[in-house]
């Protein structure tokens, strides 16, 4: 049965609201296509109101002001009691408007990570300083103020929680703006927060279109951070408009192309699975996807039938069934430009094994699909496909593997499959990447700093180090 969809209006200064336009968008159930619900369209109106809700808590004899972080943190809590009652609901409704799998939805811990959040709220602290001469010099850690915060449509309710949870600890007031694709679940996840009360235009949600109410956001003079997870393309213009009316601090948490490298030492039976969920985990849509997987000479042949054959294994169908592996991509625009890629790829030259095509005729599925010899100056070596498509590259020596791993722009995950630590300690240490993993892929606790060197993006979520970018750094120095 669907789930019932509750809420689809503006969430602003804890009120319910149409669209100051009257406006109103349809989002869809990739699994059919289907229209699901009319959602509130905010644009550059609804933004300002929002905006100047977040302001208005802010002040500083504000009700939020006025709590202390135990408070904050205690809220927090609360919050994740809420998210743990209502978890089927919420991962059935990510499912519905997203296509993930109903049972990685499910799998996701997500009231562990708000409860981690929450219990850094009253850890953040200053220091003392050993100032020259006869001063008493400490520093004070400061909510930055109003933070933007914007959405990628493959990870709805993760990134909502971690990105507002770890705001709210730091003291901030928000506007989020989430993708057009999957407005459903941070409308739920707000009035969570307020049920758990989190006072009025502490949290405001703006549904609508990035050249719209993103872009009003990222150029408000009001909102003093930014905080977005997306494409490079997007990161870019975010980090221009930031600089335009004020100077906003940002976090961008961009795309990838991350490289797998499977040693001749690696246990076929341990890699095979590491590499194919590496790529084809929520049908290739998760930013650190291993979309080039490095395959030494030695075990090359041997571990591509044994990639094709685990592939071909994978249960394609509706996500919600709890049985499936893999369900459709988000939409039929990039459904399309997942099946151009593995076009190109096949005109290329690489080797198509497996997949390539659209599964049937309604919603937005595409097949596993594994290429092998595919080589550096591919297409689908070099742009991000966000899609279950497996590259396979061969490669001879640790030395020369790291170099082509490092011929990107890209800079999010990497991994290595060794029995051999000094293979692991020589690529941990050379390859450009915000994330090194070995002997496995996926995965990491809410304490493990997450983002990128080069273009995947500023800064990085999880953490303390996540929540002290929320802050700004105040230096009191006292004559004694
Ligand atoms: P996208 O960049 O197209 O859109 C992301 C958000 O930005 C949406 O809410 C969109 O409305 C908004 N937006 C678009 N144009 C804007 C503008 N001019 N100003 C302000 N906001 C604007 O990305 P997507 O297709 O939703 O997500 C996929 C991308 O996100 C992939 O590249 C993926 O790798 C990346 N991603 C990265 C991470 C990470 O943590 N590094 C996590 C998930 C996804």
């Amino acid at each position: 049965m669907a789930p019932e969809i509750k809420y689809t209006k503006l969430f602003i200064d804890n009120e319910w609201v149409d669209a100051k336009s009257g406006k109103t968008f349809d989002t869809y159930n990739p699994h059919d296509g289907s229209v699901i619900a009319k959602v509130a369209e905010g644009d550059k109106a609804d933004i300002d109101l929002a905006v100047a809700a977040a302001k208005r808590a802010f002040h500083r004899n504000s009700e939020w002001r006025q709590l202390d972080a135990s408070q904050r943190g205690a809220i927090l809590h609360k919050f994740s009691e809420l998210v743990e009652r209502d978890w089927n609901y919420l991962a059935e409704l990510e499912s519905y408007n997203n296509g993930m799998v109903i049972s990685l939805a499910k799998a996701l811990r997500l009231v562990n990570l708000i409860r981690y959040i929450a219990s850094c709220a009253d850890k953040i602290k200053g220091d003392t300083i050993a100032a020259d001469g006869e001063v008493f010099s400490y520093t004070l850690r400061q909510p930055v103020g109003v933070s933007g915060i914007i959405l990628p449509w493959n990870f709805p309710i993760y990134i909502f929680i971690n990105k507002v949870c770890t705001a709210l600890a730091a003291g901030c007031t928000v506007v989020v703006k989430p993708a057009e694709q999957t407005p459903l679940t941070a409308l739920a996840l707000a009035a969570l927060l307020a049920e758990a009360g989190v006072p009025k235009g502490v949290v405001n949600v703006v549904n609508g279109f990035g050249p719209g109410a993103g872009t009003a956001l990222t150029h408000h003079v009001d909102v003093a951070k930014i905080s977005f997870t997306g494409s490079v393309e997007v990161g870019k213009l975010i980090q221009q408009a930031a600089g335009t009316n004020n100077l906003k601090r940002v976090t961008l948490e961009l795309g990838g192309k991350s490289p797998l490298v499977v040693m001749d030492d690696a246990d076929l039976n341990l890699a095979v699975p590491i590499a194919a969920n590496a790529v084809f985990a929520h049908q290739g849509q998760v930013c650190v996807a291993a979309s080039r997987l490095f395959v030494q000479s030695g075990i090359y042949d041997k571990f591509v039938e044994a990639a094709v054959n685990y592939a071909k294994g994978i249960k394609v169908g509706n996500p919600a069934d709890p049985t499936t592996q893999h369900g459709p991509q988000i939409d039929g625009e990039i459904m399309n430009k997942v099946l151009g890629y593995i076009e190109k790829g096949k005109k290329e030259g690489a080797k198509l094994l497996c997949g390539g095509k659209r599964v049937g005729t309604t919603g937005y599925y595409v097949e596993p699909t594994v290429f092998a010899d595919v080589t550096d100056k591919m297409t689908i070596a070099k742009e991000e496909i966000f899609g279950p498509v497996q590259s396979i590259l061969k490669f001879d020596t640790l030395e020369e593997v790291i170099d082509r791993a490092n011929d990107t722009n890209y800079g999010l995950s990497a991994g290595i499959i060794t029995t051999n630590v000094n293979n692991a300690l020589q690529f941990a240490k050379h390859v450009e990447s915000g994330i090194v993993r070995v002997n496995s892929y996926l995965g990491g606790g809410p304490q493990s700093p997450f983002g990128g060197f080069k273009d995947s993006g500023i800064g990085r979520e999880n953490g303390m180090d996540a929540l002290l970018a929320y802050t700004e750094v105040k230096n009191v120095v006292i004559s004694l």
